[in-house]
């Protein structure tokens, strides 16, 4: 078979054309599907034969969605879910059981921590939370019960990269699965499968859309992981992507390489911007020469990504300050926009993460974290430069 660039994958992977020769991909807003016979509907049901039966399990839609999304990763099989939320839930209820172990890192989107210390542990499931860059942790906290490794890598909102190639050496090594929510960077900067990883988390809210237009997510891996044990519980659990929302993401993913390549260069220069202004007190970019993971960051990313965060010199006041004399930026905790976003983690995406935890993992007052979007360069810095040029 001949294979493709990421960039054909995007525009044209996965789509099976209907008799009516569209060139745009259809949608198929049905909730179920009809049989020519009795017989069919038995085998469709008994999974004889292959087939659509009712879209919490399967829609042509959201099929192509999944199939796109699969080659651009280099998995075999995607299962597409409500939500990124839903994505890791669905992962973790079916790959584990009560008594089962968890070692993650401790830099990860905080409703992600919400639903392992509130939800899993429920269950019984326990989760150990590690350095996201040292390795020397990860492998102390294995335990016999220890089933999988959890991470995000650049993470937010601190840009901390984790070391692929090693993590999934150690989850190797003791039997484990490497779980790594690819959300920041998508397949476009980054393959963790091709890096040892067995299995890719996507919020599709995220990039993937990159238009701030609906909620998605997206789990990628092998065909005995996701096609079956994810895709099971998705089934029966029901949180599934409408086909609605499954074309949004199908046109966002047409246009992710320009996207990303122009989000990358926008927060490069942001970033550099930002390192040499007087009230900066540091700031947080994989790009950066000054980022300590800067090499390993190269070998694994094709770029430095869309997100950045910076201190600024005080506290929450003056973090607060600079966001609110923006006028253009959106103050939202959403991200991966054309429309750049501006927020202040530890007050929002991290408030319901205990202030102490939030500490350890460098959640500081004075923190603001920047989704770089694709307006002006220049534009983007004036509406900084008036809330960071009254601090000094
Ligand atoms: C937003 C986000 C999620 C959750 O995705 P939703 O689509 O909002 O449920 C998970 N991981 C990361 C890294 C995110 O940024």
């Amino acid at each position: 078979m001949q294979s493709f660039d990421i960039k054909t994958l995007a525009i044209r992977a996965g789509y099976e054309q209907t008799h009516e020769q569209e060139n745009s991909e259809a949608i198929f807003p049905t909730s179920s599907f009809r049989y020519e016979s009795a017989a069919q509907a038995a085998a469709r049901f008994s999974g004889e034969e292959k087939g659509n039966v009712y879209s919490r399990f399967t829609n042509p839609t959201v099929r192509t969605f999944e199939n796109r999304l699969a080659l651009m990763e280099g998995g075999e099989s995607c299962v597409a879910t409500a939500s990124g939320m839903s994505a890791i839930l669905s992962t973790f209820m079916a790959l584990l059981e009560q008594g089962d172990h968890v070692v993650s890192s401790q830099s990860i989107f905080g409703t992600t921590k919400v639903l392992f210390n509130k939800y899993l542990a429920k269950f019984g499931i326990e989760v150990t939370f590690v350095s996201q860059t040292d390795v020397a942790e990860w492998q102390k906290a294995i335990q016999p019960n220890t089933k999988a490794f959890f991470l995000e890598t650049p993470s937010n909102p601190l840009t901390e990269v984790a070391d692929l190639t090693k993590l999934s050496a150690l989850a190797k090594q003791y039997d484990s699965l490497l779980i790594v929510d690819n959300c920041f960077c998508t397949p476009v900067l980054q393959r963790p499968l091709e890096q040892g990883a067995d299995i890719v988390i996507h919020s599709a809210t995220k990039f993937l859309d990159g238009q701030g237009r609906g909620i998605g997510g997206a789990v990628v891996g092998s065909e005995a992981v996701v096609e079956e044990l994810v895709r099971g519980f998705m089934r029966t659990a029901g949180p599934s992507m409408s086909p609605f929302n499954a074309w949004i993401f199908l046109k966002g993913l047409e246009t992710l390489s320009i996207r990303m390549a122009a989000h990358c260069q926008n927060a490069l220069l942001l970033a550099e911007w930002l390192s040499k202004h007087p009230a900066v007190e540091q700031v947080f970019y994989p790009g950066l020469t000054s980022h300590p993971q800067y090499d390993l960051a190269c070998k694994q990313q094709s770029s430095g990504g869309g997100l950045l965060s910076f201190r600024v010199i005080g506290g929450q006041k003056e973090a607060w300050s600079v966001i609110d004399q923006t006028r253009m930026l959106s103050i939202t905790a959403n991200l991966g926009d054309v429309k750049t976003s501006i927020t202040h983690p530890a007050t929002t995406t991290h408030c319901r993460v205990e202030s102490e935890e939030r500490l350890k993992a460098g959640i500081t007052d004075n923190l603001v974290r920047i989704s770089v979007g694709l307006e002006s360069i220049g534009d983007i810095k004036a509406d900084l430069a008036r809330g960071l040029d009254a601090l000094y």
